[in-house]
Order: C-alpha cells, then sequence, then structure tokens
C-alpha cells in the first residue's frame, strides 16, 4: 500500500465517442467518483468525464482534506458517516495509497454558549451513527498539548466535542484513484474539453456541446464544481448557489508532531499537520462572491493572527504556500444533489468548502440515481425541489469551513 501511486498508476486515454450512455461535466473528486462506482456497482461503463483543464484542477485537488461527520443535523450526519466510512476502505478497495489517517478532531469551545453548541453536536452525531463527544479542558490539553488553554488570555478554551474517526487524506491520490479505477473499467476520462452548452430535444437534455464538438448522451450529470451555475443556466435552470473564493496555506515544517485536526468557530480557522510536516490552515469564504483565484495578505494576516492565539508556536514559523478554489455555496449549507426537474439532467452541487469529505459518499449515490432512475433515501433530502418545499436543510455544523 505505502508503493507510490506514481509507480503503479495506469490511466488510458480515449478519443471522445460521439455518444456515450452517461456525460459528466467536471472530473474532480465528485464526477470521478460517480463514474468510478457507475462502473464498479452498476457496470455502466459507456461514460465520459469531461474536464476542461486537468483532473483534480478544482477544488478537489486545492482543499484542506479534512474528512469527518461531525455535522449538526441528522441527515447530514448519516450522510457524511457513510463517507467516513467508504474513506476508510477506499486503499483497499481501489490499491491506492491515498494517505488515509484517522487523526480525530476537536472542535473548540470559548463561551457557555459555544459549549452547548458542541455538547449538542456531540448528542445528535452519536443519535445519527458519529463518534463525537464532548471534552472538558484537561481532555482537550490532552489530545492537543500544543494548546494555549487560555486562548492568550482572551478566548480561553472552556470545553469542546472530540470526533474520533475525524480524518485526511491526500486529496489529488483521492482523485487519482477514482480516475484510474472508472478507467480500468472502461470510463473515458478526457482532460482539457469544455462543455459550452448543453444539447436539448425540447425540455429534455439529450448532450453536451464542447469546444470538440457536440456529444449526445442518455444522461447529463453536472459536477462542475464553483461553475455550475453557468452550466445550469444552460438548461434553463436558475440555481440557488453563489461562488466565492476560499483560500488556504500552509507553513514550513514544524518539528513536533501535531496529531488532530482543531477548530474554532469563534475564531474561525482550522489547523491540522500535513504528511510532510507543514502546518495547514484554513478559514472562511472571502465574503465577496467571485470566480478570482487569487489568494491576498489580509487572510494571511488575519487568519495568522487568529491561529496564533490558540496556537502560539506558529509565530516562529513562516507561510510557505498560499492558494484559493472557488466554492459553489448553497444557502443552507448543504449539498444538493439529483434531479434538478430537467429530464436527462442531473447536478451534484452546493459542495461549498465542505465537498472533499463527501466525494465516496455522494458518487455512491448519484451513481445508484443515475443507474435505477430513483433517488436514494440517504441523498433524497438534499434535492434541489427542497427550497422550493421550503425544506432547506440548514446545517449550522457545516459552516466553519472544512
Ligand atoms: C481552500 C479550500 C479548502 C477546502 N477544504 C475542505 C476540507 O478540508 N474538507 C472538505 O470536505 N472540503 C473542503 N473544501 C471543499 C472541497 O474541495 C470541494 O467541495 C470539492 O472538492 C468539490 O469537488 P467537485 O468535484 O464538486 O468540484 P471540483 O473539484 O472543483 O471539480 C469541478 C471540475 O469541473 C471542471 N469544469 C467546470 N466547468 C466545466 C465545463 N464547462 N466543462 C468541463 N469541465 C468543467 C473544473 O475545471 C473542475 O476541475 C475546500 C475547498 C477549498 C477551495
Amino acid at each position: 500500500m505505502n508503493e507510490f501511486i506514481e509507480r503503479k498508476v495506469q490511466l488510458t486515454w480515449h478519443t471522445p465517442k460521439r455518444a456515450y450512455d452517461v456525460v459528466i461535466v467536471g472530473g474532480g473528486g465528485h464526477g470521478l467518483a460517480t463514474a468510478y462506482y457507475l462502473a464498479t456497482r452498476h457496470g455502466i461503463t459507456n461514460v465520459a468525464v469531461l474536464e476542461r483543464s486537468y483532473i483534480g484542477g478544482g477544488n478537489s485537488g486545492r482543499n484542506t482534506t479534512v474528512i469527518r461527520a461531525n455535522y449538526g443535523i441528522p441527515e447530514a450526519v448519516r450522510f457524511y458517516q457513510r463517507s467516513v466510512e467508504l474513506y476508510q476502505h477506499l486503499e483497499q478497495e481501489t490499491d491506492r495509497w491515498i494517505m488515509h489517517k484517522a487523526k480525530g478532531l476537536l472542535w473548540l469551545a470559548h463561551t457557555e454558549a459555544a459549549i452547548r453548541g458542541e455538547r449538542a453536536r456531540a448528542e445528535v452525531n452519536t443519535a445519527f451513527g458519529a463518534k463525537t463527544t464532548y471534552v472538558d479542558p484537561q481532555q482537550i490539553k490532552e489530545i492537543c498539548p500544543q494548546l494555549d488553554m487560555t486562548g492568550a488570555g482572551v478566548w480561553p478554551i472552556v470545553g469542546g466535542s472530540y470526533h474520533a474517526e475525524g480524518a485526511t487524506a491526500r486529496h489529488d491520490r483521492v482523485v487519482w484513484a477514482f480516475a484510474e479505477g472508472a478507467m480500468q473499467r472502461g470510463v473515458h476520462v478526457h482532460q482539457r474539453i469544455a462543455v459550452t452548452g448543453l444539447l436539448m430535444e425540447g425540455d429534455r437534455v439529450t448532450g453536451v456541446q464542447t469546444d470538440a464538438g457536440p456529444i449526445a448522451a442518455g444522461i447529463v450529470l453536472s459536477a462542475a464544481g464553483g461553475h455550475v451555475t453557468g452550466l445550469a443556466a444552460m438548461a434553463g435552470l436558475r440555481l440557488p448557489i453563489r461562488t466565492h473564493p476560499l483560500q488556504a496555506y500552509v507553513t514550513n515544517h514544524y518539528a513536533q508532531q501535531f496529531d488532530a485536526i482543531v477548530a474554532s468557530t469563534s475564531l474561525l480557522f482550522y489547523a491540522s499537520q500535513t504528511a510532510r510536516g507543514e502546518m495547514l490552515i484554513g478559514a472562511e469564504i472571502d465574503r465577496q462572491p467571485s470566480y478570482s483565484y487569487r489568494s491576498g495578505h489580509h487572510l494571511l494576516q488575519s487568519c495568522s493572527h487568529r491561529a496564533m492565539t490558540l496556537l502560539p508556536f506558529l509565530r516562529d514559523l513562516r507561510v510557505l504556500r498560499q492558494w484559493t478554489g472557488v466554492c459553489d455555496m448553497s444557502p443552507d449549507y448543504s449539498p444538493i444533489m439529483g434531479k434538478t426537474g430537467v429530464d436527462g439532467f442531473y447536478i451534484t452541487t452546493g459542495w461549498g468548502t465542505w465537498g472533499f469529505k463527501a466525494i465516496p459518499a455522494s458518487g455512491e449515490q448519484m451513481a445508484q440515481l443515475i443507474a435505477t432512475g430513483d433517488t436514494p433515501e440517504l441523498i433524497a433530502p438534499f434535492g434541489l425541489d427542497r427550497f422550493a418545499k421550503d425544506r432547506t436543510l440548514a446545517d449550522r455544523g457545516s459552516s466553519g469551513t472544512h
């Protein structure tokens, strides 16, 4: 399992055909996982994934790799727990080393109100299958000795929750593992082909227009990450999605071991250590909606200040790299998966700042929907029609950016 994927990986490229049973727009984790599960679980392999750049070049290769199920509402806890479990077995299933590591995730409380929030999180998680417990300051210090429990005298740590199955995995390896697994079974993955329009017959989507010509499809799935609103508009759909940039950064090597993933909603940052020993730090989205991939000093300054409040050792480190992705934010912080009301056109979107962890479960469930035509129970609450039916899934456990 520890063999480098670069030595084993076998990707086979094809010339695009003029028609497929299923065309998936977007070669990020969600598009590729759906293709993988279509092939492995349903034997559907006449599938093309069209990626206008390179696979994993979107958010799936830009995220901070946190995997967790400690969400705030039953529907989300059940769904993300399924993904946590699929991730736990993904290396064995794909025979690829995705560097999956269970680290445990600490969510810190600094006020009485936040303590109640973390207790509630632990309760709802336990009730719906995720392993989260309430922890007191002494237990927190044992889990993460580097924390300044006084919060620099301003943000004292008064409690928190601990999600034992919280994990990380190397993001581009996840993308490659799904791509390779799908391709080995006959799926065509096409890089550098952009979808520029949708083919319609009456009200039905019958394929895609691309910069390499038209491609007919029985079903078109949009898995186009932050660019979904443009694609959906081609089918006459207006989605409740805003695209916001999200930045993250890493420091140079930190000599000590930093085991857990640490998050604070009040201070709006989270931190973990990469396999190379760098400290990886993320924060909130940029407030202004935009498609910009620019990263800036303001985020570095404000986020580092907050992070150092709890983790003073960060003062001695240097920022090595900073980057940005563009996130498809839904108004209730929950994903949107399934049918759209336009025949032949499905979506998987609203993955915002939290969709890396969802890749296996969303791929599995979307594949089942495409294969059977029936929306699986696990994702039924997350349909687009929830907004029209006043059944939104506001989830405080989803905010906080990872
Ligand atoms: C800085 C940052 C940190 C994050 N941290 C976490 C985290 O810790 N945990 C977590 O769970 N989530 C996290 N996320 C969110 C997560 O990365 C995303 O939700 C997830 O990767 C979305 O995957 P996707 O497949 O939907 O989109 P993407 O990976 O963005 O893939 C979409 C693809 O579609 C392609 N595309 C778009 N339009 C077209 C077109 N017209 N034709 C062809 N191709 C097209 C794009 O080029 C892109 O490659 C983070 C995101 C960012 C930016």
